[in-house]
């Protein structure tokens, strides 16, 4: 049974998210603060954590740059829960690194569709050789990243992303598709979380991040041979 832990201060929210969690076979664990929520992921380490950014304690930000510099919590995918009005709270979530994000009010049916397409990035596929392309090597078991030899820590995403595109070295993958096969939907309102993480993976590589190259206006490619 797959674990979510919610960190969300709201008795009313979380309690309707945990429903629906639980009713949809979850195990689900739940914390009201951002020191507790943080040591609660630390410890438990779930498989899925959804959390509030407006939180008693530490808020979610905090909360997820901690998890994120530790080695229990550095893979665990996020979900960012933000308020309408926040869309800053959603650019700085996204730009930090979290896996997908939901506006509230949010119905029951679009955190289930959330929740199931991102623990689906994340589930390791069955035993297949490592995929390698220049200076980048996929452990596709572990969904573990090389780049020059060097383990470089991507999210199951971030992973995903880079390997679909290093699969389809030379060809220009169109945003929409991008985000159809990664995310597991695609609307205009993603576009920035295409971006973001684009962007985010660039930075990763380090120098090597002129191995992703932007077809304006289309979408993204890799290159097939050193740029
Ligand atoms: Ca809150």
């Amino acid at each position: 049974m797959q674990r979510i832990l919610i960190i969300e201060d709201e008795p009313d929210i979380g309690e309707l998210i945990g429903f629906n969690l639980r009713r949809a076979g979850y195990e689900v664990l739940t914390s009201h603060d951002g020191i507790e929520g943080t040591e609660a992921a630390l410890r438990e380490r779930p498989d899925l954590i959804v959390l509030d950014i407006m939180l008693p304690g530490r808020d979610g930000y905090g909360v997820f740059r901690e998890l994120r510099r530790d080695p229990r919590g550095v893979s665990i995918p996020v979900i960012l829960l933000t308020a309408r009005a926040q869309t800053e709270d959603r650019i700085q979530g996204l730009e930090a690194g979290a896996d997908d994000y939901l506006t509230k009010p949010f119905s029951p049916k679009e955190l289930l569709l959330r929740v199931k397409a991102v623990l689906k990035r994340s589930e390791a596929p069955t035993a297949v050789a490592d995929f390698i392309l220049g200076p980048f090597r996929f452990d596709r078991n572990s969904l573990r990243f090389y780049v020059d030899g060097e383990p470089v820590e991507l999210t199951a995403t971030e992973f995903r992303l880079m390997l679909f595109l290093s699969e389809r070295a030379g060809q220009t993958q169109e945003r929409n598709d991008l985000l159809r096969t990664i995310w597991g939907y695609s609307d205009s309102t993603h576009s920035r979380t295409l971006d973001t993480h684009m962007k985010r993976l660039r930075q990763k590589l380090g120098d090597h991040g002129s191995w992703i190259e932007t077809v304006r206006g289309t979408g993204y490619r890799v290159m097939n041979s050193d740029p």
